[in-house]
């Protein structure tokens, strides 16, 4: 039995306030005004040893309210750059984040206690260092789900809320949202020090990032070509995932990109409702640079800012190397993952254009990606079914009986029966996402009616979001009208 842990006795091992001042900004947070508690996660207490019971306490609000510092903690705001829309930036930094300290686990994991919407910091730039309420959930909220959907992400522990105001487009309230995560190193730390001609720093954060993250490279020969590829691979296999679920990230600068390959940074991110590889969740992305079919060429670009940040540790074969691993990885994985979503466990020369068929159907019947795939898990194979619930979908129903007709022919080819197939297509093809209007209803019911239930329900639901939960139906449904139209963007 793990000996749990209490807000005062958390197990700090603050190891990037060991790396040289130049690395970041000491700074404690500043309070919220009345800080409450929104909302508590179990899983991710468990994490860092901390007795649940700790969320019961008065204090807790405060604490990730930014009124008291944990015992161990030391505070600071790290510097990083970063390419925002294809442009440099040359100082980013922590505006409104504050790394609380590192907690290290009875298991010997180290976490990340990263406070965001925790004030000024000297990277604050012209902002206000503030997080609203609806940006903390939606963060809380997603970052769960795509644990649940089994994609790396971030974590997050609560969500504390306020009486502070917060003008975005409007005046809203100000919160705090408690993220875990093993490390916030982006490719934009790196990138800092490049364009700063600092090169001595890079071997530090590269050194560092070994020594933590990847202690197996430590003393190898190759250690920084083996880390670039290693962030490549990770990388690819991340992007490839959220393809496969239909997830935009929607601002993938290479700051918000991570060196561990996990989901960084949500801000106005969307699942795909209707299949359309053109969509953009960010309002603020005028030119679609960050498209849902664009991301995986993102990643491309960004690891080519990274690759040149490296550029003093890793010779030039050995990133156009990690360049080229980056786009195999990143077709084998998608087509793996695509191909398990159609319950497919071969792998054959004509799948490829199988699944881009199907998928060329759905855009032309703005069909709900999430639920075709769901509702493809119970595909008859016997000649005289018809496949209606599925076909439904569909404006060109005879073009899907076709597709369904090559479908058929596939599963028989490889020997499948349709009971072990549609278990195992249900393991892959989640049944609820975060869609953007049942965010929106949950950060709804809590900023008008004080009523933090929906928050709960959803982060249940969502971490088990291939279960099928007959009493949770409603959650699978695509967006009413008013669902459609909503609009996030930057302004968080
Ligand atoms: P993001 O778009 O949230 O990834 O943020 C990009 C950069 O802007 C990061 O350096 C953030 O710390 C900073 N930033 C975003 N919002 C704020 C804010 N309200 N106050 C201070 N800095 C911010
Ligand atoms: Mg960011």
């Amino acid at each position: 039995m793990t000996a749990l842990r209490t807000l005062e006795t958390l197990h700090f091992d603050n190891t990037f306030a060991r790396l040289p001042e130049v690395f970041y900004a000491k700074v404690t947070p500043t309070p919220l005004k009345n800080p409450f508690l929104v909302s508590f996660n179990l899983d991710v207490a468990a994490l860092i040893d901390l007795d649940p019971e700790e969320a019961k306490r008065p204090e807790f609000a405060g604490c990730f309210g930014g009124q008291y510092l944990l015992p161990g903690s030391e505070p600071l705001a790290t510097v990083y750059a970063g390419h925002q829309f294809g442009a440099y930036v040359s100082r980013l930094g922590d505006g409104r984040a504050i790394l609380l300290g590192e907690v290290r686990n009875s298991r010997g994991e180290k976490w990340d206690l990263h406070l965001k919407g925790a004030g000024l910091t000297p990277f604050s730039r012209d902002d206000d260092g503030r997080a609203v309420l609806r940006s903390c959930i939606r963060e809380y909220l997603c970052s769960e789900a795509m644990h649940g959907l089994g994609i790396p992400t971030t974590r997050a522990l609560c969500v504390v809320g306020s009486e502070e105001a917060v003008l975005r487009e409007q005046v809203e309230s100000g919160a705090m949202l408690l993220r875990l995560a093993p490390s916030h190193v982006r490719f934009g730390h790196f990138e800092f020090f490049y364009w700063r001609r600092q090169l001595d720093h890079i071997k530090t954060l590269a050194d560092y990032v070994l020594a933590q993250h990847f202690p197996e490279l430590v003393g190898l020969q190759d250690a920084y070509v083996r880390l670039y590829h290693d962030v490549a691979f990770r990388t690819a296999r991340l992007i490839a995932k959220w393809q496969a679920v239909g997830f935009a990230h929607g601002v993938m600068n290479s700051d918000n990109m991570s060196v561990l390959g996990m989901t960084l940074d949500y801000g106005p991110f969307g699942f795909l409702d209707d299949y359309n590889p053109a969509f953009i969740c960010n309002h603020s992305d005028h030119h679609g640079r960050y498209t849902f079919q664009n991301q995986p060429d993102i990643g491309y670009f960004n690891l080519r800012c990274l690759a040149q940040a490296l550029t003093p540790l890793v010779p030039d074969e050995a990133i156009k190397a990690g360049l080229d691993a980056y786009e195999a990885v990143f077709a084998e994985h998608s087509a793996e993952l695509m191909r398990t979503k159609l319950g497919l466990r071969e792998s054959r020369p004509e799948d490829d254009v199988l699944i881009r068929d199907l998928l060329e159907l759905m855009r032309g019947s703005c069909a709900d990606y999430t639920n075709v795939f769901r509702s493809l898990c119970d595909f008859k194979q016997a000649p005289e079914a018809r496949s209606e619930a599925q076909r439904d979908y569909f404006v060109d129903q005879e073009a899907f009986d076709a597709w369904a007709a090559r479908y058929k022919e596939r599963l028989r080819r490889e020997g499948s029966r349709d009971e072990e197939r549609a278990a195992r297509m249900k393991q892959v093809n989640p049944k609820y996402v975060l869609r953007n209007y049942l965010a929106h209803t949950a950060i709804r019911l809590v900023t008008e009616q004080k009523d933090f239930s929906e928050i709960d329900r959803l982060r249940r639901l969502l971490r088990d979001p291939f279960a099928d939960q007959p009493e949770m139906d409603r959650y699978a449904a695509p967006p009413p009208d008013w669902g459609k139209r909503l609009i996030v963007s930057c302004s968080s």
